[in-house]
């Protein structure tokens, strides 16, 4: 096991090519510490979640447990089976992630911008998809001391940081890397309020996955390459699982798991689903 580990959150930048690229990019990748996520102090909250509050309708109460209570519900009316995962999303106040125009619409069963052209994906996708990889047979191993499922889940598409404060509720540590600066530092506003210790939050090429952080019982995807990166598999633990997007021959793009076996991998299609393009390189 790697016993260097970098202290977190850090930022993995490009080289000095600066397009992170190509088979040399790991080798030319620099880890340089980002400064520590400070808690906001007192009652006060980032400026995103101080908007939420102004706009936010008086009496409709988004931040009211039963707001999210009615969207998990019909989430298991759906089929969401995991106690744990419905309790996590339980947890997290999805309108804290989305712009202040948008969050009327947080509780219900959408996609929404972010900003960048990228999208939080609906929480029955997101449901769906932690639904499948708190499965992974590595997890009827052991618990953690925390009560979350033991071992690392590496994010990829950290977007505006929803589904890593999901993660975080799920597993004993979460890293979430994205490629887009700007997302990256959104996401950092917006989780800094919940002051989650297990969340690492990693600007960086997603598709090398994260070594330092290896090895992995679980990896989940928020955007959708033409394959499953073999540094994603080798850095899954055995009976670990991986849950991505992922095109397929036709052209459409489908739910894979991959479980890391003794003897192998094992994939899985599962459904059509339309996510943002996994893409290379920073930005
Ligand atoms: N989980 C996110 C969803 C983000 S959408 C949320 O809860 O908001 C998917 C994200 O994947 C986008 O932000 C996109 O920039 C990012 N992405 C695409 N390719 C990537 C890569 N190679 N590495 C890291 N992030 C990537």
């Amino acid at each position: 096991m790697n016993t260097r580990r970098p202290r977190f959150p850090a930022d993995l930048t490009a080289s000095p090519n600066g397009n992170g690229r190509g088979p040399g990019a790991t080798a030319k990748t620099s880890l340089k510490p980002s400064g520590p996520v400070s808690p906001v102090s007192g009652h006060s909250m980032p400026s995103s979640a101080s908007a939420v509050s102004a706009t936010a309708p008086r009496g409709l109460g988004l931040d009211s447990l039963a707001v999210r209570e009615r969207m998990v519900s019909r989430l298991v009316e759906q089929g969401l089976s995991s106690k744990r995962v419905a309790e996590a999303m339980r947890q997290v106040e999805r309108h804290r992630f989305v712009d202040s125009a948008l969050v009327n619409q947080a509780y219900e069963d959408t996609s929404l911008p972010i900003g960048l052209g990228q999208t939080i994906s609906k929480p029955n996708v997101v449901g769906r998809m932690l639904d499948l990889l708190v499965q992974a047979p590595v997890f009827t191993q052991s618990a953690h001391p925390s009560g979350r499922l033991a071992g690392r889940v590496l994010e990829v598409g950290t977007g505006c940081g929803y589904q890593a404060a999901v993660l975080s509720h799920l597993f004993a540590e979460v890293y979430s890397m994205e490629r887009l600066k700007g997302l990256h530092e959104k996401a950092r506003d917006n989780l800094r309020a919940f002051r989650l210790a297990n969340v690492h939050l990693l600007l960086g090429d997603g598709m090398l996955g994260f070594p330092r952080g290896a090895p992995y019982a679980a990896i989940i995807s928020a955007a959708g390459g033409d394959d499953v990166p073999s540094n994603w598999t080798d850095q899954l633990v055995v009976g670990g699982r991986l849950v991505a997007p992922c095109t397929q021959k036709n052209g459409q793009q489908a739910l894979v798991v991959v479980d890391k076996t003794e003897s192998g991998l094992t994939h899985s299609v599962l459904e059509a689903v339309h996510f943002v393009p996994l893409k290379s390189g920073l930005a």
